[in-house]
């Protein structure tokens, strides 16, 4: 099977002035259709190598399968977490456990904000299934810092490239503005089908 890249699911400019039409051309276009590239040509190798029996650079392609997937994956979380109508904050079964696992609100806002301030990556949110709780996770290039059974709920990308054609060096600024953006029926959705999934 071979992956594929969904297109956006608004206008590239429907995130303005939050996130710029260029930002969301370069990153969906290109950026993440690298990953989804990335992660066919990876699974390719994978399978001449199993073909083959030689397993000489599998070791590298098993790397990139991890690298690119988690690319593909967080990026499509990242695209339908946004939306032109967000700003809300969480309702139902999501925001009573963002209550119950953070205290508030707001403190999981604080905590989720300290985490996109420091990774290398992303920031996400993920319902933790092995411990039955929501936890924030910093997340360097696409994988690393991930939790083991963390199922992520929201996703912010604070690479670069997410951010600093539009914002310069003050990614505190874009982590705020996404929050304008967060359009949580699509985490409240997912967190719902985690939670049945694994209780
Ligand atoms: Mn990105």
């Amino acid at each position: 099977m071979s992956y594929e890249l969904d297109s956006l699911p608004y206008d590239y400019d429907a995130l303005e002035p939050h996130i710029s039409e260029q930002v969301l051309r370069w990153h969906h276009d290109t950026h993440h259709q690298g990953y989804v590239n990335g992660w066919n040509g990876a699974e390719e190798s994978l399978a001449e190598n199993r073909e083959s029996h030689d397993f000489s650079d599998s070791a590298g392609a098993i790397r990139s399968v991890t690298h690119n997937s988690s690319g593909h994956i967080l990026h499509d979380l990242f695209w339908q977490n946004m939306s032109p109508e967000g700003g809300d904050q969480p309702e139902g079964e999501l925001a009573d456990r963002i209550e119950e696992d953070f205290g508030s609100y707001e403190a999981w806002e604080g905590e989720f904000s300290a985490a996109a301030s420091d990774a290398s990556g992303w920031a996400l949110l993920v319902y933790d299934t092995f411990s039955n709780q929501l936890r924030n996770v910093a997340v360097d290039d696409h994988d690393k810092g991930a939790i083991w059974g963390g199922h992520p709920i929201l996703a912010c990308d604070v690479w670069e490239h997410s951010y600093y054609y539009d914002y310069g060096p003050a990614r505190g600024d874009f982590v705020e503005n996404f929050f304008d953006v967060v359009d949580w029926s699509e985490p409240s959705a997912r967190f719902d089908q985690a939670v049945s999934l694994f209780e």
